[in-house]
């Protein structure tokens, strides 16, 4: 029997949807990770990365995991131990929401002296801010950011933090899971020494891979420890091995199927080009919002610091979250996400991102909050989400 699912619409914060090109990649015969045959497809893969991330690194890989084995990669190759004392330095966390909330989890647990400093979720850091803790607390060696917060759909401006961040001689991690491929992440520009992604939003792949890019700067630290990396298998000096140079060496095997997938993942990018890409999410995004703002939603964000294609808004009122949500579900084969942390059981988290940053995708949507709403007793007059949102295409046909 084979394994039944249901024909789900993934309209949520990712994974996001896969189209069928790229379902088709995975079922190519599985080679070996040391095949030469394979080896090309992984030096195409990297070659895709580093235009994407906009960089000349060298350093520029995957790592074999969701998302969050990025953020626990980039993290524990760059960070110091407190245990080792190899130099007395301490990781700065920006935390502005549960992502970034995540990191400082990461960076204890591997040993290292974390400060936090907080925004309330919903804003965006200042290099000031920055700026004022790298001064008050000295002794960092590395800090870290998320670019595109999807607990709360801020992004976060990048201009200026790494200056700040370099001159008191510390590193600049950056989380882009959510923010790559939908929107402009320019790592050699803005001077980013560590940036991690996800396969599974705007690459609209398959979970299970996590695109890795790290600067020189980041290596030279990396290869001047005293003690190795806390983990062995994201170690960036064993990674190195097996994704660099001319004669590649075991670390791990690779999950052929998912680069497969990623791969045509990444050349339909290619295809589209970044700048059309990263219009077509700002204007499917902007559609969503306008419908969402019809229907009586409150958008986290400040709208001058918001992820287009990400949208975090409080529900109106008197709405249900899990009734409404399971009703979309049910009634529309279609996934919205929950809120996390502080917004958990008042907002929803709603993707246009990758294949779902389409006309098509946005406007059912609406059309499904809006049915469900009504029969939940919401007053909303029936067509308002979808004309609010045809007003937006309209006025904005880029
Ligand atoms: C999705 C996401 C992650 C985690 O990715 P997983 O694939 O769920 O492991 C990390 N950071 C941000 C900003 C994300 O949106």
């Amino acid at each position: 029997m084979p394994i039944h699912t249901p024909p789900r619409i993934l309209m949520g914060p990712g994974p996001s949807p896969v189209s069928p090109q790229v379902i088709q990649a995975m079922s190519a015969p599985v080679l070996g990770h040391l095949d030469p045959d394979f080896v090309s497809i992984m030096d195409e893969i990297q070659s895709h990365l580093r235009k994407i991330f906009q960089t000349e690194n060298e350093f520029t890989v995957l790592v074999a995991g969701t998302g969050m084995s990025g953020m626990e990669a980039a993290i524990v190759n760059l960070l110091d131990r407190k245990s080792i004392i190899e130099e007395n330095t301490r990781t700065l966390v920006c935390v502005n929401g549960y992502f970034s909330g995540r990191m400082v989890d990461i960076a204890r647990r591997a040993g290292a002296d974390v400060i936090a400093i907080e925004k309330p979720w919903g804003s965006a850091f200042a290099p000031d801010d920055i700026a004022k803790a790298l001064e008050h607390y000295k002794n960092i060696s590395v800090v870290t950011i998320v670019h595109a917060e999807t607990s709360t759909g801020v992004l976060q401006p990048m201009e200026g933090i790494a200056k700040i961040v370099h001159d008191a001689g510390a590193l600049l991690v950056m989380d882009c899971v959510l923010s790559l491929g939908g929107v402009e992440v320019a790592v050699d520009k803005w001077g980013v020494d560590a940036a991690y992604s996800g396969s599974q939003k705007c690459l609209a792949s398959p979970p299970g891979l996590a695109p890795l890019t790290l600067s020189a700067r980041a290596m030279e630290k990396i290869r001047r420890r005293k003690a190795p990396v806390q983990s062995s298998y994201f170690d960036a000096l064993e990674l190195e091995k097996f994704w660099l140079g001319t004669k590649r060496s075991y670390h791990t095997a690779a999950a052929a199927p998912l680069y497969y997938a990623l791969l045509e993942g990444l050349r339909r990018v290619h295809d589209e080009g970044l700048p059309a890409r990263f219009a077509r999410h700002r204007r499917h995004g902007g559609a969503m919002r306008a419908g969402l703002e019809s229907l009586g939603f409150r958008f986290i964000a400040e709208s001058n610091n918001a992820v287009p294609h990400l949208i975090a808004a409080l529900l109106p009122v008197g709405a249900n979250d899990f009734i409404l949500r399971n009703d979309i579900l049910k009634d529309f084969n279609t996934e919205v996400g929950g809120g996390l942390g502080e917004f958990s059981g008042k907002a929803w988290r709603i993707g246009a991102m990758g294949e779902g940053a389409d006309r098509d995708r946005v406007l059912p949507l609406l059309d499904a909050i809006e049915t469900v709403f009504i029969e939940n007793n919401i007053a909303v007059a029936p067509g308002q989400a979808r004309s609010a949102a045809e007003q937006f295409y309209e006025q904005h046909k880029d």
